[in-house]
């Protein structure tokens, strides 16, 4: 397959591979549209089982990055960056600072960041050699971490879902069911139960489960928790969870999480549309974590960090109201939102 028949190649303005034998690295910088600026990404290491699978994940990374920061108002491009290999095995000094030398050579193009696979102390050596790398700031509140602001936008989503569906603005009372309680899921239940709200939360992580337990979460089986008789369903742990076999299990009047990709197919949207389901789109909702990694490089992670990160619920229901307004999906509205913002309008034959 060649990179530009790819299905999530969408006109990418650059795909840079970079092969360096002496540290074993093997890496892709994708970069979608940089309209609004330089494109801000994480850096994902994974053991891809083929170099074109790897190829299909950066663009597709690279793409969303466009429609989140777009959305979220950021002055920032799509892109992402890929290193194939096994973080627990591969990963080593030599292999992170030939990744600073590739995206030092961008020349300011893509920006990276933490994602899974690397960490904020893999930022910092990749750091020695490029300044093009985000969310490594050590005064920031969490040390570079972006979890607790992805779900504290996650959390003014679930608020903003609330207030549009049930013209609700206290989550007293509301349950919530949370699936995975890894960094984002526990500081989201911190955060609900703080607010009053009763949170059911599941993981296949016993560890990451009683943590979330001691701070007042029920436990329920992973088997059960998208089927729960709720308010919210906040999908915490991983892609893909909103397919043809579970988007009908779903017994919760809202779905708004963290995790990233949550439809399998764009059909999925429309099918939870027609079951009454508002749906807040997952690059919406889940902003928190790079409008906090941009402000850690503007080396302002205080007051306008959160601010701006309070806006996602704005942006929401701008999105739910005109998606009621046309019998739309709401993915489907955001991603047309998006679009206005980062690419040039058409230009007719008399323009
Ligand atoms: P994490 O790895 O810390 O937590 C994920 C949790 O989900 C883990 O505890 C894991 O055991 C659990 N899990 C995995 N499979 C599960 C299953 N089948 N059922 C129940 N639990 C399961 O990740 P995170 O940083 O908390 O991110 C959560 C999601 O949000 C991911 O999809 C991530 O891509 C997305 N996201 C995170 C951020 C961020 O700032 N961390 C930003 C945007 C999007």
């Amino acid at each position: 397959m060649s990179v530009f028949n790819s299905p999530s190649f969408d006109s990418h303005e650059l795909v840079a591979f970079k092969n360096d034998p002496r540290s074993g690295l093997r890496a892709i910088v994708a970069i979608h549209n940089t309209a609004l600026g330089p494109a801000l990404g994480g850096c994902r290491m994974f053991p891809y089982a083929s170099p074109e699978l790897a190829v299909e994940d950066v663009l597709r990374l690279s793409r969303g990055m466009s429609y989140k920061s777009a959305l979220a108002g950021l002055p920032l491009g799509g892109g992402k960056a890929v290193i194939i290999g096994d973080p627990a095995t591969m990963k080593s000094r030599s292999l992170l600072l030939a990744m600073g030398d590739f995206i030092e050579g961008l020349n300011g193009q893509y920006i990276t960041a933490e994602d899974s696979g690397t960490s904020v102390a893999d930022l910092k050596i990749i750091g020695e050699r490029t300044a093009y790398v985000s969310g490594i700031m050590d005064g920031s509140q969490f040390g570079g971490d972006p979890s607790p602001y992805t779900a504290q936008g996650v959390f003014y989503g679930i608020k903003a879902a609330m207030a549009f569906r049930h013209n609700e603005n206290s989550l007293q009372g509301v349950r919530v069911a949370v699936q995975g309680a890894g960094s984002v899921g526990r500081y989201l239940t911190k955060l609900l139960i703080a607010a009053g709200a009763e949170v059911f939360i599941a993981d296949v992580n016993a560890a990451n489960l009683s943590l979330a337990q001691t701070m007042g979460a029920i436990p329920v089986p992973v088997a059960d928790v998208l089927g729960l008789a709720v308010d919210v369903l906040a999908p915490c742990a991983m892609g893909a969870v909103i397919d043809e076999q579970t988007v009908g299990l779903i017994n919760a009047g809202i779905v708004a999480g963290a995790a990233n990709n949550q439809l399998a197919m764009p059909i999925q949207g429309e099918q939870l549309r027609q079951r009454g389901i508002l749906y807040a789109p997952d690059f919406v909702i889940n902003a928190g974590g790079i409008i906090d990694v941009y402000y850690q490089r503007a080396e302002d992670s205080s007051n306008s960090s959160a601010a701006h990160v309070e806006r996602i619920g704005d942006t929401l229901q701008e999105i739910f109201a005109r998606a009621e307004k046309t019998g739309v999906a709401t993915a489907q509205i955001a991603e047309q939102l998006a679009e206005e913002i980062f690419l040039p309008p058409v230009k007719t034959a008399a323009a």
